[in-house]
């Protein structure tokens, strides 16, 4: 899935490309892909793109008087169209600018079908749903507000990590990077954890975050998730580039939490829901 390096990126590519360009015309291609009724896309014809912003793992296309925000979920891409086919494949909507230049075109591939678009009154967006319910940009938020977040709910920090109502801006990627460069258990209890720990955390996140950004700005376009840098996610069975032990994985049906013993939880193993293929 994008995170915050990648939706960022993406952003400032398109604003540089398509800031000033008219709008002509939004077309949905399935049903589901624009997820609200009022206020109309129509509102933002003729009129030019100001930018292309960021919040969380959202993209913001916004004119005046109306904002699109649109949300890539797992597999959503928006690209521009060159081709401009009649039936995409995972088309879900492409937005239709003057005629020198090309149309986005939102695709999804896979099942979940879950990437859409909200159209929202320039005015309020962030107030507005989807974002009004997203916590702090996550490499925005100071030590003390993250440690007051870690104890007003208690979980795992790299679900804390992945939430977006905690945080924004974060995934299954980064929540592993973030943990694996704190040194702290992905399955560390947040309500444990004090300002030292909330320091190293915030640390933990610019830098990943960081490092991200470097190699997502050097692209023509977005990563796919096996491109992007990174020393623990993905990388099971290889060894730890900081200690050398051996990344282990612990398995869940949508997602891998990986991690090293050595590094982050004193040599303990993670037992739960692990498939033993990593393991001796
Ligand atoms: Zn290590």
């Amino acid at each position: 899935m994008p995170e915050l390096p990648e939706v960022q990126a993406h952003a400032e590519r398109l604003t540089a490309d398509y800031a000033g360009r008219q709008l002509s015309k939004f077309v949905p291609l399935t049903f589901t892909a624009l997820k609200t009724v009022v206020p109309a896309p129509d509102e933002a014809y003729a009129r030019p793109l100001e930018e292309v912003g960021r919040r969380g793992k959202y993209l913001l296309a916004r004119f005046e008087p109306i904002t699109f925000v649109i949300h890539l979920m797992q597999g959503g891409r928006l690209s521009v169209d060159v081709k401009q086919a009649a039936k995409p494949r995972g088309g879900q909507a492409r937005f239709i600018f003057d005629s020198e230049i090309p149309p986005w075109l939102l695709t999804e591939q896979g099942t979940e079908r879950r990437a859409g678009v909200w159209c929202v009154s320039s005015d309020d967006v962030l107030g507005s749903p989807p974002l009004d319910r997203l916590g702090p940009e996550a490499d925005r938020i100071e030590p003390e507000e993250l440690v007051e977040r870690f104890r007003a709910k208690s979980m795992r920090l790299h679900g804390f990590l992945r939430d977006q109502r905690c945080l924004a801006g974060i995934g299954r990627r980064l929540a592993n990077e973030v943990c694996h460069r704190a040194r702290l258990s992905p399955f560390a209890m947040t309500g444990k954890l004090g300002l030292d720990e909330a320091t190293t955390v915030v640390t933990a996140i610019r830098e990943a975050v960081a490092e991200g950004l470097e190699y997502e700005r050097s692209r023509d376009d977005m990563s796919s998730s096996k491109e992007r840098p990174g020393r623990v996610h993905h990388r099971a069975g290889e060894p730890c580039p900081v200690c050398g032990d051996t990344v282990r994985a612990v398995e869940y049906s949508g997602y891998t939490v990986n991690y090293c013993a050595t590094c982050q939880t004193g040599g303990k193993v993670l037992a739960d829901n692990v498939t033993s293929r990593f393991l001796k």
